[in-house]
């Protein structure tokens, strides 16, 4: 479930030239976009990373504590919504976001772009992960694909055409590994 290569790349350089100091990840999985994001932040660079489950973060732990970064990530275990409603309720206008990055459960993708909208700063970016669903979106449904891989594809889609048309947005959608969608916040 892990980002390629190419995209670790890219999200590495995006951090880099945004200047990003503080940014949230949702959905964690074993660390491989959560380390990359910690290496292009600076010392002083702060993460709160989210994820359900900790037992996977905890087998790209070692890995993360050899590359010196370990003290960048603040891990949280839970269902990113309410842990995203905690932390709107706790945050200050001078403490926003300048970045985050949505790979958790697709069908909520919308939720969490209302609740990250108050989370990052105008200026600041949200990028959204496997908005392509295997290139799924750009063509017909096809009836033999499995039934939860159908109900993702149709949000996708419903999902992107919303993001074009939101005004507290602009946005580049890339065709790099499962599409990366990448807005910033303008309003
Ligand atoms: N970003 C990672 C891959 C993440 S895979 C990478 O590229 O390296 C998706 C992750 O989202 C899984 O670890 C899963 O446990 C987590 N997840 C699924 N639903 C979630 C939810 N509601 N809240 C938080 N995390 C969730
Ligand atoms: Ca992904």
């Amino acid at each position: 479930m892990s980002m390629p290569a190419e995209e670790g790349q890219l999200l590495s350089m995006l951090l880099s030239l945004i200047n990003a100091k503080k940014t949230i990840e949702i959905g964690v999985y074993t660390g491989y976009s959560l380390l990359t994001t910690a290496l292009a932040l600076p010392k002083e660079g702060q993460i709160v990373a989210i994820d359900i489950e900790k037992s996977y973060y905890e087998i790209g732990l070692p890995f993360i504590q050899r590359a010196g970064v370990e003290n960048k990530i603040n891990f949280i275990e839970g269902a990113a919504i309410p842990t995203l409603d905690k932390m709107i309720q706790e945050i200050k206008e001078d403490d926003l976001f300048d970045f985050a990055f949505v790979d958790a459960d697709k069908l909520n993708y919308k939720e969490y772009h209302e609740h990250l909208l108050k989370l990052v700063k105008v200026g600041g970016v949200i990028a959204y992960d496997n908005t392509l669903w295997s290139g799924s979106v750009a063509v017909p449904i096809d009836p033999s694909d499995p039934e939860e891989f159908i109900e993702v594809r149709n949000y996708q889609v419903k999902f992107n055409d919303f993001l074009a048309v939101d005004s507290r947005i602009e946005i580049s959608q890339v065709c790099i590994g499962d599409g990366l969608t990448i807005c910033r916040r303008i309003i």
